[in-house]
């Protein structure tokens, strides 16, 4: 497996493999890599003759008081998981190599942030387009890997490379869940043991929002106050918890049939904040 912390040494070596007639797949990670980061990693196998795993936290999607510093750093057991993998190689630059100039362009974003993380976390988005854009424009990929874990990520990105023309394929990879149904996240190593029995609740608030809706519920918002007060009973604090348009990423009133939904939500489990979603059609 190859380790290239520049961009022209990658560019050449995907350019020989491109020669050569080899597709590219690419799986984008801030590292501290763990089944879920895996699991992309398969499916972009699956997918493409050579994969390439960046791991990079990238300071330009972390809010002033967010965790950017604290965030998880595990380089030496991340590359030794993507070697067991067969991944062909890794991207890991410097702050210096991504941003090293002092004024750079951002990309815009009009409707699809104002809700969900968007709403919460001003700046992110905007900050996950830039450093995926320059990920794409470096790798120029075939197919690219993300979860549906982030599932407004992987619809802002899908926009992203619809209008701006990138030539590589989205795939998304479904979410990877612990036993008791807590969704995988770098950001779990932050609880404590009282926190993380408590974090899964949010994954049964979603399902139990779910199977209503499925059972008929059309007009959820009696539901959703009940579920964000049983919540809040237990200790948590919420930040969202709603029924999205998977096409306008806008809550929803009123459920309608042959429709995508998702139902999302972010809480905070002391000084954690986890997200999780579930994806509906009906
Ligand atoms: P991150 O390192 O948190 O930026 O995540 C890198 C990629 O892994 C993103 O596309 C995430 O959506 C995906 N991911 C994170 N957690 C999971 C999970 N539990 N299951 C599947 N994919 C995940």
């Amino acid at each position: 497996m190859d380790i290239f912390s520049e961009i022209d040494p990658i560019r050449s070596f995907i350019k020989e493999k491109k020669a050569d007639g080899k597709t590219i797949g690419f799986v984008p990670t801030m590292g501290s890599l763990h089944e879920g980061h895996l699991s992309l990693m398969k499916l972009a196998k699956e997918k493409a003759d050579e994969v390439i795993v960046s791991i990079y936290v990238n300071p330009e999607q972390f809010g002033p008081n967010e965790d950017f510093e604290e965030y998880p750093r595990e380089l030496e057991s991340d590359l030794k998981k993507c070697e067991e993998l067969g991944i062909s190689a890794i991207f890991t630059p410097t702050d210096e190599i991504m941003y090293g100039y002092s004024q750079y362009l951002r990309i815009e974003i009009d409707e699809l942030n104002r809700y969900i993380d968007g709403g919460s976390r001003p700046g992110f988005f905007e900050g996950i387009l830039l450093v995926v854009n320059k990920l794409f424009n470096i790798i120029e990929p075939d197919y690219a890997v993300f979860g549906q874990k982030d599932i407004q990520q992987f619809i802002i990105l899908q926009q992203m490379v619809t209008e701006f023309n990138h030539g590589v394929e989205l795939v998304m990879g479904p979410i990877i869940r612990a036993n008791d149904g807590l969704a995988l996240s770098s950001r779990n190593a932050y609880l404590n043991e009282e926190e993380r029995q408590k974090a899964p609740s949010l994954y049964r608030s979603l399902q139990y929002i779910e199977k209503q809706v499925v059972g008929g519920v059309d007009q959820p918002k009696l539901l959703l106050e009940h579920q964000k007060s049983e919540l809040e009973a237990k200790g948590l604090e919420i930040d969202y918890l709603n029924i999205f348009a998977r096409k306008t990423l806008t809550p929803v009133e009123t459920l309608t049939k042959n429709e995508q939904y998702i139902i999302a939500g972010a809480i905070w489990v002391g000084e954690t904040r986890l997200i999780d979603n579930i994806l509906i059609e009906f």
